[in-house]
């Protein structure tokens, strides 16, 4: 299992293509989801997230309605408070939280401040064993995020094999 983030991103970014190509293979097929779910299960309970926060470095967190209520709450502000302070409009996202040079400005180590009010996003993330939408249309991400996500990264691995891919 590989969990070196800059091995990750090398090999990520290597394998960015054909991963694609999986991605766009797998769409073709009618290859059970729950076993490729299983794969990622495995994957997970594999990698301790507290000892990587990757993603809270180098992804931008979207926020919806609920997620501010909770945060607000959790923070102990008035939502239009934490809307200025804590988030900012991006034009390609939309709302999303804001960030500093450590990456999520909930980010406190390797730890999250907020975690037990975490956005939806962050608690399904990275949304290969839980997510919104079906299985396939979250795959569409995952070229990306075995960029920096070693659970992505080695689930993909695995599937690949498991599917019997060929490149
Ligand atoms: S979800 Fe991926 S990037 Fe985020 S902490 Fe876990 S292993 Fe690291
Ligand atoms: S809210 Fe917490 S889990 Fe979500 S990106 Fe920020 S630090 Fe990470």
């Amino acid at each position: 299992m590989l969990t070196d983030l800059v091995q990750i991103e090398r090999h990520g970014e290597k394998n960015r293509v054909e991963n694609g190509k999986f991605r766009a293979w797998l769409r073709r097929r009618n290859y059970p989801e729950q076993r490729l779910k299983a794969i990622a299960q495995e994957v997970e309970d594999k990698i301790d997230c507290t000892a990587c926060a990757n993603c809270c470095r180098v992804a931008t967190t979207k926020v919806n309605d609920r997620d501010v209520e909770r945060l607000s709450k959790f923070i102990g502000v008035r939502t239009h408070e934490f809307l200025r302070d804590y988030t900012v409009e991006s034009p390609e996202e939309g709302r999303i939280l804001r960030r500093n040079e450590n990456g999520c400005v909930f980010l406190e180590g390797n730890l999250c401040s907020v975690y037990d009010a975490r956005p939806q996003t962050c608690e399904l993330f990275p949304h290969l064993v839980k997510g919104n939408g079906s299985f396939i249309s979250r795959m569409w991400d995952m070229p990306d995020r075995a960029v920096y996500c070693p659970i992505v990264y080695n689930s993909l691995q695995l599937f690949k094999a498991a599917t019997g891919f060929q490149k």
